[in-house]
């Protein structure tokens, strides 16, 4: 069979990128890298999903406004604690009156609801095959042979699947490191302060961020260094040592599931590689502390489309190199310091080095006080000027 676009993954990135395809007339084989009896696993992660993404989406697929009963994200709260954790220092970020900073979602809601978009989408074929081998790369076509021996060839190859061996069939070449870290995702229950503010903490053990998703239910992901005498505390602990860190946003809470999550860091040097394009954490894995790994994504998913519409209506083929090179060169800036940026932070915030800690809490304190710098931040957090054009 032949495809105009072949989508190798079975991540939420694959699924956004095979609908928007789709809904925009193009012939789309999605192959899930998944077992065919392997059912979806019900995480209890959720994604902080900025107003940008959340407006491009809703604007793409229109099934997104069901988002619409989740709070609003209208602060953010940030405090960093020294390292004795007797001072703290708090910063706060907020949108403007008609605004909001984005919504937190559970993924296995989004999950459902592009699972049920791309059943009724005709033009999705989908497939089960959870290795393929990249057998020819022309300037025409990608070709791949799946497990059970099936042939594909499509014009455009895009891989979303972080499984090893594949991306190195692409010949990108990718900067990887092991974090040493774990997030606890912690789902918990209990009576919210403010349903409209997330909270994110950063104490010497990690930051702990409180990620409300409806009027009485919100997420707790706490970054952990690996060997942290958190990571095998039960239930009642450590709802103790939360109570002493969440106590004013939230009380009376109860730990419904607890689950943990290898934190890897890859960044792609190149987004594609003559017909293969990366989408998703594939290309870019990044630590959970900025909440934006998902929105990154959703840049790169949204303005790879743009490319491809503009250009094909212009009488260009699909697979044009200058397509893709643009798709690169204009995502590389916002990828790389998000990446980065992420990374670098992580490694300030977790530091027991006083020195490091003194100058964070003195930075930290500019941009605090700053209404000009953390105007900035908002904006880019929330994608507002990346998506103004789309
Ligand atoms: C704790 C945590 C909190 C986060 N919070 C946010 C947030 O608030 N906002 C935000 O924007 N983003 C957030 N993210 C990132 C976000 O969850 C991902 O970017 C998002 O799920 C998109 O993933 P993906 O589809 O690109 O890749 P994945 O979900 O990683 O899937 C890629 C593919 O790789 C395959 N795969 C991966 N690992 C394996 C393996 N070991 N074996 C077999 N197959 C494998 C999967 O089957 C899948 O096909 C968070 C991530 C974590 C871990």
């Amino acid at each position: 069979m032949k495809y105009e676009f072949t989508i190798f993954g079975s991540g939420i990135s694959a699924k956004i990128t095979s609908c928007l395809l789709a809904r925009n007339g193009f012939n789309v084989c999605l192959i899930s890298d998944k077992d065919e009896k392997q059912e979806t696993p019900n995480t209890n992660l959720v994604t902080f999903l900025s107003s940008g993404s959340l407006n491009y989406l809703s604007l793409m697929l229109p099934e997104v406004q069901l988002f619409n009963k989740s709070p609003e994200i209208k602060i953010i709260k940030c405090e960093l604690n020294s390292l004795n954790e007797k001072k703290s220092q708090p910063i706060e970020f907020k949108s403007g009156e008609e605004e909001n900073l984005g919504k937190i979602i559970k993924n296995s809601y989004i999950e459902e609801l592009l699972d049920k978009e791309i059943h009724q989408l005709r033009n999705i074929h989908m497939i089960n095959s959870t290795q393929l081998k990249i057998t020819e790369k022309n300037s025409d076509s990608v070709k791949l042979k799946l497990v059970n021996g099936e042939n594909i060839e499509t014009e455009i190859f895009i891989l979303s699947s972080t499984k090893r061996d594949i991306a190195e069939q692409t010949k990108i070449n990718f900067i990887k490191k092991d974090l040493e870290q774990q997030a606890l995702s912690i789902s918990i229950k209990g009576d919210i302060k403010n349903i409209n503010c997330a909270f994110q903490k950063f104490t010497s053990n990690g930051p702990i961020a409180l990620l409300p998703y409806s009027k009485d239910e919100a997420s707790v992901v706490w970054s952990l260094r690996n060997g942290s005498q958190i990571l095998l505390k039960d239930k009642d602990k450590l709802t103790q040592i939360l109570n002493n860190h969440l106590k004013e946003h939230i009380t009376s809470f109860k730990i419904e599931s607890i689950e943990k999550h290898k934190l890897q860091f890859i960044y792609a040097k190149n987004l594609f590689y003559k017909n293969t394009v990366l989408i998703g954490n594939v290309a870019h894995n990044i630590h959970p502390i900025a909440g934006q790994g998902l929105n990154l994504s959703i840049k790169d998913i949204a303005l790879f489309l743009k490319q491809i519409n503009k250009y094909v209506s212009l009488g260009y083929k699909l697979n044009d190199q200058m397509i893709l090179e643009e798709f690169e060169m204009k995502r590389k800036l916002d990828n790389t310091a998000y990446s980065f940026g992420t990374f670098t932070l992580n490694g300030i915030l977790s530091s027991n080095n006083k020195f490091v800690n003194n100058t964070t809490h003195k930075g930290l304190g500019l941009v605090g006080k700053s209404k000009f710098l953390k105007k900035l931040f908002v904006r880019s957090a929330t994608g507002k000027d990346f998506f103004k054009t789309f």
